[in-house]
């Protein structure tokens, strides 16, 4: 319970004991709402009192409010402390090589608007003007939904420390771009840029919802057009010397193989991306087609997903193949970094009945030592947006995270 970085946003300094407790606070309310003061000081192993000045303060900012839900057997009426989500809002941003997807959420990631999407344009400029008057749109369409906080952006590549540069984006083309500043420019609002599996990882260790807890050690694998994961240790996003580690996409698994996007050979992601289903499908290698063949574009790995559970033998082979290889990669992971849990997000989420038991013979193959062979697996739907509620997170998160003292 006193773990209190779980969303190392910011890098954080020294924090005072004061400012760590109403860290503390504000994560037990944000965790337990609706809970009553008494509970907050239970779960703080701290006098009522001195919760008292702390949730007081926090009343105040605006960050949470104090309500009644409900009346006891005696008549009288408990209050209860809950995040403050009523007058403020966030925007998600999930760029994707082909697409780009955005919706305006409340302040814990619940979303407020439906998803909107548009063709990604992959000259930088062009992106930030495209995307900073479609977020304009949507927020003047509704103005009741309050003020917005910011704008969280999850990338498919890696960012630089500070969250400002795009360090490398493969699939985009993207090599050491500033994004956050001209989007801010342009938005007038504050942005907030990480990399998508990381940005999954960091909203599932914050998630609100579910009574089980989150384990402390846990890894995302989000399966799409790419391959991104975050790894959390200890309750704390890895992310090594030059906020460049975790990119187990690019690990790998043979020496030759086929041409992932990063232009080595053989990385784990050019055995399990969509395009890498997609690719097995057509019997040839589709990365190295470009602009892509037609009927290769008219078939999404949704398509062959649904081609597969229809009985399609090509489809559910060339999905045993990718999840072969996913286990495989997966074993490596869990020898890395010995994980209690396992989330899989993207697309082949929805073909997890016709994969789980290629993915987890294949993960035991590799694995050394029979705990790692029972490491548990949780399939994060699509309809869960997690890549989104990643993007959400990443501006709501801040504020529950380790204070920045300057
Ligand atoms: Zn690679």
């Amino acid at each position: 319970m006193r773990r209190i970085d779980p969303n190392n946003f910011r890098v954080a300094t020294r924090a005072t004991p004061r400012q760590i407790n109403r860290q503390i606070a504000l994560s037990l309310v944000r965790a337990r709402q609706p809970i009553s003061r008494a509970d907050l000081a239970r779960w703080m192993n701290m006098r009522r009192g001195a919760v008292s000045l702390i949730v007081n303060a926090l009343i105040e900012e605006g960050i949470i409010f104090e309500g009644a839900t409900g009346e006891t057997s005696r008549g009288r009426k408990p209050k209860f402390l809950f995040v403050d989500t009523r007058s403020r809002c966030a925007v998600a941003v999930d760029i994707r090589p082909t697409r780009t997807y955005f919706m305006v959420t409340d302040l814990v990631g619940r979303p407020l608007v439906g998803i909107t999407s548009f063709p990604t344009e992959r000259e930088p400029k062009r992106f930030v003007s495209e995307l900073a008057s479609r977020i304009q749109h949507v927020l003047s369409d509704h103005e009741e939904l309050g003020e917005c906080a910011g704008v969280g952006i999850v990338v498919p590549g890696m960012v630089d420390r500070s969250g400002s540069r795009v360090l490398f984006a493969p699939r985009l083309g993207w090599h050491d771009l500033s994004l956050l500043e001209p989007l801010e420019v342009a938005l007038g609002l504050p942005v907030s840029i990480e990399n998508s599996g990381r940005a999954c990882a960091l909203a599932q260790l914050w998630a609100t919802r579910g009574g089980s807890a989150t384990p402390d050690d846990f890894v995302f694998v989000s399966v799409s057009d790419g391959l991104g994961v975050g790894v959390i240790v200890k309750g704390e996003l890895l992310r090594g010397q030059h906020n460049v580690a975790g990119e187990f996409g690019h690990m790998a698994l043979s020496i030759e193989g086929p041409r992932c996007a990063c232009g080595a050979n053989g990385c784990w992601e050019a055995y399990v991306s969509n395009l890498a289903t997609l690719s097995r499908y057509f019997g040839r290698d589709l990365t190295e087609e470009q602009p892509r063949p037609i009927e290769a574009a008219m078939l999404t790995i949704d398509d062959l997903i649904a081609l597969a559970h229809s009985g399609d033998a090509k489809a559910l082979g060339a999905l045993q193949s990718t999840a072969r290889y996913l286990g495989l990669g997966l074993a490596s992971l869990v020898n890395a970094v010995d994980p209690a849990r396992i989330y899989i997000g993207g697309e082949i989420a929805a073909a997890w009945d016709l994969i789980e038991v290629i993915v987890r013979t294949s993960l035991k193959e590799r694995t050394l030592r029979p705990v790692g062979r029972h490491v548990e697996i949780i399939v994060v739907p699509a309809s869960d947006y997690p890549r989104l509620k990643g993007a959400a997170a990443l501006v709501a998160a801040p504020s529950f995270a380790a204070p920045v003292v300057a």
